[in-house]
Formats: C-alpha cells, structure tokens, sequence
C-alpha cells in the first residue's frame, strides 16, 4: 500500500472516531507519530481532544516541542496531566529519585506512579482514545489492531497508524513541514522520559534505546498493555 493510500485510510478512520466517539481523545506523547497525529487532526479540522501526561522526567527537547506545538497548533490544545504529588514524593523519598534502575518492579511501579495513574485520569469518562503505536516498532506491538477494544481501560482504543512505516512517518513530517523533537535528529527514535531513554546506534531496533537495561519483552510502560491472560507486561 502506497503513503497516499495509507494516509487516506488514516484520514477516514480519524474522521469515523470523531463521528462516533466525539468524546475520544489523542494521547500525544511527543513522538514522531503523535506529530503525524496532531497534525492531521488539525488539518481535517476533527473535534477531537488530546492530552498529555507530564511525568516530571521528560527530556529539555520534549517541553520545548510542547511549547511550539502549542503556538503551531492553537484551535487543538493539549491538555497536560501530572502525577500525584504524594504518590511520587512517597516513591521519591522511599526508593531514590532514580530508583527505577534498581529493578523490573521499581521501574514498573514509577511507571505506573508517573504514567499510568494519570493516563487513568486522562481517560476517565471517554468512550476512546487514539495512539501513534505503529506494528513495526516493537516486539510486543505485533498483534495491535486498528480498532480494538481496551479491556484494562474499559473503552475502545484506535491506532490509525499502525501500518505506517518509520520512513512514512518523516515523510509526512518532512513534507508539511512539522515539527518534531529536536532528540530525533541525535538518534532518540523513541523518546520517553529522559533517565530511562538513550540514543541508539546504527542497526540497533528502534526501541533499544527504552529501559535499555532490560529484556525486549518487558519493554512497555503498561500505556500500552492489551488485556491478556498470558504474561504480557504490566
Ligand atoms: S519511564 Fe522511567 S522515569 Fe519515566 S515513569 Fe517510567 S520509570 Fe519513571
């Protein structure tokens, strides 16, 4: 399938959600796609929100692209959620402001501190919600669909660019003329918070550089986590 044609299919799947789901909502993490996203939406002039979760740890570059997307995009503001304040002075004063290196579990639990409880509250009353997950960029993304239903979170979950490619990505980027983090231009394709992501060098997956000091498998924030009864990770 060629961009223009996936980028048509994206267009009618983002226009289908906001007739369906007026009260969805784009988690706009920032990413090369999220950009894809936010610009779309825009163009299409589609009624549809978008949030973002501010764990406290994001890098320079990302408040900086938060702040230009603002004034780029002002008729689709985003709307920022922070972690609870005793939720992450409890987790700050108990294990280290950078305890999540320590363990899997410490790493999970300042995830679901900074990420997941306000992702909870983000989506609280919405019947959907729309990621940038893409197939290609990890492992445990394989079997995602473009419609499914988000049993943990209770309300349908769409991911419109799912069959893009990272090429794909940039060129849509590239041709309008979005911005995007200034982290991707130093080798950071996947940007998360700043102490749990790094710059990958040639050849290496494009999620290497998360939580790089665990294995693959476990190398998801549970933002993402498809209700299973197997052993996905939290
Ligand atoms: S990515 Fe790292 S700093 Fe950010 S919430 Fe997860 S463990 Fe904490």
């Amino acid at each position: 399938m060629s961009l223009e044609q996936k980028l048509a299919a994206s267009e009618r799947l983002l226009r289908e959600i906001a007739a369906a789901h007026p009260d969805a909502a784009l988690a706009n993490s920032y990413g090369a796609e999220d950009m894809v996203l936010t610009d779309l939406i825009a163009r299409l002039g589609l009624p549809l929100a978008s949030f973002s979760l501010d764990t406290g740890r994001l890098p320079a570059e990302t408040y900086a692209l938060m702040q230009q997307v603002a004034e780029r995009y002002p008729s689709h503001p985003v709307t920022v959620y922070f972690p609870d304040t005793a939720a992450t002075e409890q987790y700050v004063n108990l294990h280290g402001v950078n305890g999540f290196y320590r363990s899997v579990e410490l790493r999970k639990s300042c995830c679901q501190i900074r990420k997941i409880a306000p992702l909870k509250r983000a989506l609280a009353g919405r019947s959907a919600w729309i990621t940038g997950l893409r197939r290609e960029q990890s492992p445990t993304r394989q079997d995602l669909a473009a419609r499914e239903h988000d049993a943990d979170n209770g309300l349908m979950k769409f991911n419109p660019l799912l069959d893009w490619t990272e090429a794909e990505v940039w060129q849509y980027l590239r041709e309008r003329d979005v911005p995007y983090n200034a982290l991707h231009d130093r080798h950071y394709p996947s940007i998360g918070c700043a102490p749990c992501t790094r710059a990958i060098s040639v050849g290496e997956d494009i999620r290497a550089g998360r939580w790089w000091w665990e294995n693959p498998e476990t190398k998801e924030c549970g933002l993402h986590v498809k209700a299973s009864p197997l052993t996905r990770p939290a």
